[in-house]
């Protein structure tokens, strides 16, 4: 027997509040039928008859499950009358005539139903259209209206197309494309797809270009209508987040590279305004949004303004706080290190254009503005990637594989011998060096340099040199034999592809990121300041006021050198972190003058928080927390990820900048 029409609205009458809502009601109904499996067997249970008090448990089961559907809709106090929870009563009711109401539905003993969830409501196919209703380009035009979309015939009918759901189930699906008329009566044909429009200027030789949709559902991965929804991207990018999921084992996807490519358009503040050519290979498109973004570096505007109560501070005043003044210059909040001894003889100078310490800060008079300060943060981290064997070419790899030039140089090098002094042709294809002995055996000693060392002894060596070359990056330099007069370090070569030197990021203390850049072949200091500038051009007065980076004396030294006028000299403090401070404020004078991280004699009250005990004991603790910061920057893989959980964090945690900071900032109080 088949349920029927009149049936189901039998059943929903006797057993169903009127006033529930219909997709709860279908819920509910769903529950009963999935329920069937237990039934069956609690009455096969009852049929024991020589037991006599039969056990309850497959049918407790069943009023428990059900009972929670009707309350995961009570849960919902719009879905039932006023004040009157129903469900236990619904439960009940529906529980004692269960068994005929599975009866009805033609869900028996001889139904022969393998899985009763096929009995469920099948779902319809899922249909792939713009979310759209008006032409994106078109200005209002007839009635003041925007020219409505309509649909682009294909063929007969719509067109099929594969899609993987958010359940990850393969699904067939009809995708159905608009258009706008008014743009095709100006030569210009405009298509409407879930992911993307597109756009082609009338005339020979035009090229159709794509804007993108950012907050599609769907998006397309294969020319060959095969379309993913975006949360398998979602759960894409959770695996990069929680399991450190190597990047590159789903860079191949083509769809990391569609919600990846908006996720990072939108958070650099690109959304409006990229194009690129209309369903471009993976390889164009991740071009277009690297160039969209930065080459070698990028900027997120937004961040400028970013402040919260981790990184951004009303101003404070030494003459305000007891024992603000009661320390002493070279001393750090909160170390135990105490004082300076005395400059060394041989101490790096002050660079003459710097005065020999920083004015006091004093109180601005009463009324006017007290201000605000902010800390960001500054340094260079170990991610890196592979790039062409030429050391001044940034070029990426042709080949990412085991390639070792980039597009434009493999013609040329390839062919050539490795030894770069030589110049001459290789002895055989393939082959990575001429016929020249010598090459031939620097080479292979080159391809062996490894193999002495052990797993420790590589540590070991590579833990002496960080120490030796003050080097952030761990990286392994092997001692290699002379090429005739050349000593083995200084052989230029091609027999490897090359790697960039370090990331570069700026963020605030809190951990909001601002901008990052790609350091070639040093974490050099005029690299460093350019990267500054690029990110704070156009917006000088939203320099923060403080910059903590390990290596501030050197950047200071630097902007000094370059520009005694630089804006950054008045705009920012420089501050390194304490180790460095303590090791270097004897033998510099200019680190020992300006980049303390928490002086405790007054002279930057806003980096140290003064405490009185109980007793009358002034405590000292430095006034911004940098540890989120230092953490985020352990994370680079999903810099772009964090930035959004960054956004969640500061509303989450409560610790967005309330109206009564910015009265106090601005003097109203
Ligand atoms: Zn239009
Ligand atoms: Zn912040
Ligand atoms: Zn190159
Ligand atoms: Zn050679
Ligand atoms: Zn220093």
């Amino acid at each position: 027997m088949h349920l029927t029409v009149r049936n189901l609205i039998w059943i929903l009458e006797l057993f169903f509040p009127p006033e529930l809502p219909v997709q709860q009601a279908l819920y509910v109904l769903a529950v009963i039928i999935s329920l069937y499996p237990l039934v069956r067997l609690h009455l096969n249970q009852m049929d024991e008859a020589y037991r006599q008090s039969p056990r309850k448990g497959w049918i407790n089961s069943v009023y428990a499950l059900l009972s929670r559907a009707f309350h995961e809709e009570a849960s919902d106090p719009e879905a039932w009358t006023a004040g009157v929870n129903v469900a236990e009563e619904y439960t009940e009711y529906i529980c004692r005539d269960l068994e005929r109401l599975h009866t009805l539905m033609g869900l028996t003993e001889n139904s022969n139903l393998s899985d009763p969830n096929s009995f469920l409501f099948r779902p319809a196919r899922r249909i792939l259209c713009t979310t759209r209703m008006n032409c994106k380009f078109c200005p209002p035009s007839h009635r003041n209206l925007v020219p409505s979309l309509r649909r682009k015939r294909h063929g007969k009918s719509e067109q099929r197309v594969w899609l993987l759901d958010s359940t990850f189930r393969w699904v067939s699906a009809d995708l159905v494309v608009g258009y706008c008329a008014t743009c095709k009566a100006e030569y210009y044909l405009t298509k409407y797809y879930p992911d993307s429009i597109t756009k082609k200027a009338g005339g020979p030789g035009q090229k159709r270009q794509q804007v993108l949709e950012y907050d599609a559902e769907y998006l397309r991965v294969s020319k060959h209508g095969v379309w993913v929804h975006r949360d398998i991207a979602r759960a894409q990018e959770n695996s990069l987040d929680c399991f450190h999921a190597g990047w590159s084992n789903w860079a191949k996807w083509r769809l990391f590279t569609e919600h990846f490519s908006r996720r990072l358009l939108k958070f650099h503040g690109k959304a409006d305004g990229f194009t690129c050519n209309s369903h471009p290979a993976t390889k164009i498109l991740v071009e277009a949004v690297r160039k969209a973004i930065g080459e070698d570096g990028g900027v997120i505007r937004k961040a400028l303004d970013h402040g919260c109560m981790d990184c951004t501070h009303a101003k404070r005043f030494a003459d305000e706080e007891v024992g603000q003044t009661d320390g002493h210059a070279t001393e750090i909040a909160g170390s135990e290190a105490g004082p300076a001894g005395p400059i060394a003889p041989d101490a790096a100078p002050l660079p003459p254009s710097l005065p020999s310490a920083l004015p006091r800060q004093l109180r601005p008079p009463p009324g006017s503005p007290r201000g605000y300060c902010r800390l960001s943060v500054m340094d260079g981290k170990s991610l890196t990637h592979k790039k062409c064997s030429l050391d001044e070419c940034h070029g990426p790899l042709y080949n990412f594989k085991n390639g070792r030039f980039c597009e434009a140089h493999l013609g040329e090098y390839e062919a050539k011998c490795g030894t770069l002094s030589c110049g001459r042709l290789v002895h055989s294809d393939g082959a990575l060096t001429c016929d020249d002995p010598a090459h031939i055996d620097w080479h292979k000693k080159f391809v062996d340099r490894f193999h002495r060392l052990s797993f420790p002894g590589v540590q070991r060596v590579i833990r002496r040199q960080m120490v030796e070359t003050d080097d952030i990056v761990p990286r392994l330099q092997i001692e290699l034999e002379n090429l005739g007069d050349t000593p083995g370090g200084k052989v230029a070569h091609t027999f490897t592809a090359k790697t960039t030197y370090c990331l570069q990021s700026v963020q605030r203390a809190c951990g909001y990121p601002i901008g990052w850049g790609t350091c070639y072949r040093s974490e050099s200091t005029p690299q460093v300041l350019s990267l500054m500038n690029k990110i704070w051009a156009g917006f000088p007065n939203l320099r923060p006021g403080f910059m903590a980076y390990d290596k501030a004396c050197d950047l200071l030294r630097h902007i000094v050198t370059q520009d005694g006028n630089d804006l950054w000299i008045a705009s920012t403090r420089f501050i390194v972190d304490a180790w460095h401070y303590i090791n270097h404020r004897t033998t510099d004078i200019l680190c020992r003058t300006r980049t303390n991280p928490a002086p405790t004699d007054g002279s930057q009250p806003d980096l140290v928080i003064t405490q009185i005990d109980d007793n009358g004991v002034v405590h000292k603790t430095r006034a911004f927390n940098t540890e989120t910061a230092e953490q985020l920057n352990s994370w680079l893989n999903g810099f772009e990820s964090q930035l959004q959980r960054v956004d969640m964090q500061v509303e989450k945690k409560n610790r967005g900048l309330a109206d009564e900071f910015w009265d106090e900032v601005n003097g109203n109080v």
